[in-house]
């Protein structure tokens, strides 16, 4: 596979990255999982969008090739392949050459970037779409900035391994009493047709599928409704689904031990899961 390290196009063996780097030694960096379909990019304009949103709210410079993204992606896609699958975008704060909590000055300082694809054929027809996950709840003990798509990702990773465990898929987090989203997605009841999800704010990542998914239901006048909503609610939902830029959409068919319906994805998860493939299929560059 050949990746890409701070302006250059490598073999994976002979791409390296610091041990002084923050994202290694402090998780000091932010990234971006961008789906391919036909070879082209999902939502790439949205997920750009986010990068520099992040980079800001932590006070990060944008990588030197920051306005070359577009053609990086493509050439990764074009190098390896890929029909299917999705790139994985790193920025971190860069290498000083020594460790200090305060971070390192611009100047000497630059942050790094990395690039990888990931082959995934049949993403887009996955056998979970077709069967559902089923989700356990655990308690949400991250940060107070979910909003910024950070590499601490270390409490996620726990909970989806939590949810093995269980005989189960995923874990939605739980915090004051209500849902805030998946480990690695949004979350999403349905009761008489009409879509609940958790508003926005620095509670949650502010999903790029969830935007588009969003949009696509309200111009098919589904009706919408973001407040927040508890497990109890979940598990007496006529159905439920997660999206995420790499599952799509996914139904829900289980929330903490409680199947939801007859046990099979429902028909609103079913129908926004075609139409933003359809679109974004569409719209993708
Ligand atoms: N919430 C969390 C915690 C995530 O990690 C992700 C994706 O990785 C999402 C939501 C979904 O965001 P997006 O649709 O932009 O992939």
């Amino acid at each position: 596979r050949t990746v890409y390290v701070n302006g250059e196009y490598l073999p994976e063996t002979e791409a390296t990255v610091s041990i002084f780097d923050r994202g290694f030694l402090m998780a000091d960096g932010v990234y971006e999982v961008t789906s391919v379909l036909d070879g082209k990019l999902i939502d790439f304009d949205g997920h750009l969008a986010r990068l520099e949103r992040s980079l800001t709210e932590l006070d990060m410079d944008k990588p030197d090739q920051f306005d070359e993204l577009l053609e990086i992606h493509r050439e990764l896609v074009r190098l390896n392949g890929i029909e299917e699958g999705m790139i994985y975008l790193q920025v971190t704060r860069g290498a000083p050459g020594d460790r200090d909590f305060a971070f390192p000055d611009a100047e000497t300082t630059r942050p790094t970037l990395v690039l990888f694809t990931q082959n995934k054929p049949g993403l887009a027809d996955s056998p979970a779409a077709k069967t559902g996950i089923k989700v356990i709840a655990i308690d949400d003990i991250r940060w107070g900035r979910r909003d910024i798509k950070t590499v601490q990702l270390l409490y996620p990773s726990m909970g989806k391994m939590m949810a093995k465990k269980a005989g189960c898929d995923d874990a939605w987090m739980v915090e004051d009493g209500f849902v805030t989203e998946g480990t690695s997605n949004n979350a999403y009841i349905v009761k008489g047709g009409r879509i609940i999800t958790r508003q926005l704010s620095n509670d949650i990542l502010h999903g790029i599928t969830r935007a588009a998914v969003l949009r696509f239901a309200r111009e098919a006048q589904m009706e919408v409704e973001e407040r927040p909503f508890t497990i109890e609610e979940a598990q007496e939902a006529d159905e439920a689904f997660v999206t995420s830029a790499s599952t799509f959409v996914f139904p829900v068919i289980e929330v903490d031990g409680v199947t939801l319906g007859d046990g099979t994805p429902g028909p609103v998860a079913r129908r926004l899961r075609e139409i933003y493939l359809d679109e974004s299929r569409k719209s993708a560059v």
